[in-house]
């Protein structure tokens, strides 16, 4: 039996394990995909005290390394189910049964989609949520990017130094970014602003991406259209749990029930950058030991 299992590799459970680790507490981390959690999506990041600017896959190496430094054990399996029994809870994957005196839910959230027909199927062959990873395969081409919040307008940034032209579609009539972003991207010359607009379909050619038409019907080729409109918070394996709020995210770090805590994107808050998900981790970590 751990004293803590963490769910999620993303900075906010890294953290919390750093600490715990530290601790001397006995612990295993989770992730169904890869330590560093959406840093691996983050093409440049110049918010984050300590650095002038790195790329998310640095920093996602940085904190990979520390984990191996610090000896903390891992696992790369996805947990598909977490219960409470007696006063320990289980965590479920397809490799077997893990106990623990306390969960840590670090799961974060996954971008939302268009929810147009074709949107999966064209993942990976013409639309993609990553810039850092996808934006090489569109060099000297011209894609859309939708959405008008930091995340799109950070990303657009990045790709408009790859890319030929941007199509940047926005659905209201003025853009949702801090100002200085704004401004940049107006700055730049291949970069279109389509206010007031939404894709309503998306026209492929060989299984590819080949253009858009928007609602007002306005036909634009492009070869890549890369999504930011928000998220959804994956919070699948706690919905058993009467700790989500109306939107589905976990309401408080420290949950009502006891040994169950959540850290980083999926409790709700105002921010979501790095420092405040590393922030939970250290909350909840301190709790736990002081408990
Ligand atoms: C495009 C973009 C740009 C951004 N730029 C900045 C920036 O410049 N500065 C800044 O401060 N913040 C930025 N952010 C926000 C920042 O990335 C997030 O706030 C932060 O990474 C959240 O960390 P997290 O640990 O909560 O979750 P995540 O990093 O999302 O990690 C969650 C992890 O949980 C794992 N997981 C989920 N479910 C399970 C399961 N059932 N079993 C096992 N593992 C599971 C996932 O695989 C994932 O690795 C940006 C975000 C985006 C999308």
């Amino acid at each position: 039996m751990y004293d803590v299992i963490i769910i999620g590799m993303g900075i906010s459970g890294i953290t919390a394990g750093i600490y715990l680790k530290r601790a001397n507490k006995d612990i295993m981390m989770f992730d169904g995909k890869m330590p560093g959690g959406l840093l691996n999506e983050i093409s440049s990041i110049s918010n984050y005290p300590g650095y002038i600017n790195i790329s998310g896959s640095e920093l996602a190496e940085n904190l990979f390394n520390q984990i191996n430094v610090l000896n903390i054990p891992y696992k790369l399996e996805s947990i598909k189910d977490v219960r409470k029994v007696d006063d320990y809870f289980e965590a479920e994957t397809s490799n077997g049964v893990y106990k623990a005196k306390n969960v840590i839910i670090a799961c974060g959230r996954t971008p939302r989609k268009l929810g147009l027909p074709n949107e999966d199927k064209l993942l990976g062959h013409g639309i993609s949520t990553c810039a850092l990873c996808d934006g090489f395969f569109y060099r000297g081409k011209d894609i859309a990017v939708v959405g008008s919040g930091d995340s799109a307008l950070q990303e657009a940034l990045y790709l408009s130094n790859i890319v030929n032209k941007i199509y940047l579609i926005v659905r209201k009539n003025k853009m949702r970014a801090s100002l200085s972003l704004q401004e940049a991207i107006k700055n730049k010359e291949n970069v279109e602003i389509v206010y007031e607009s939404t894709i309503k379909e998306i026209n492929e050619i060989n299984g590819q991406v080949d253009s858009i038409v928007l609602n007002t019907d306005r036909l634009i080729d492009v070869n890549g259209i890369f999504i930011y409109i928000g998220f959804v918070p994956n919070n699948d394996i706690i919905k058993k749990f009467d700790i989500l709020d109306e939107n589905g995210y976990v309401k408080n770090i420290i949950t009502d029930v006891k040994g169950l805590y959540a850290v980083g994107d999926i409790v709700k808050k105002d921010v979501n950058q790095l420092v405040v998900a590393a922030n939970d981790g250290v909350l909840v970590a301190n709790h736990i030991i002081n408990d």
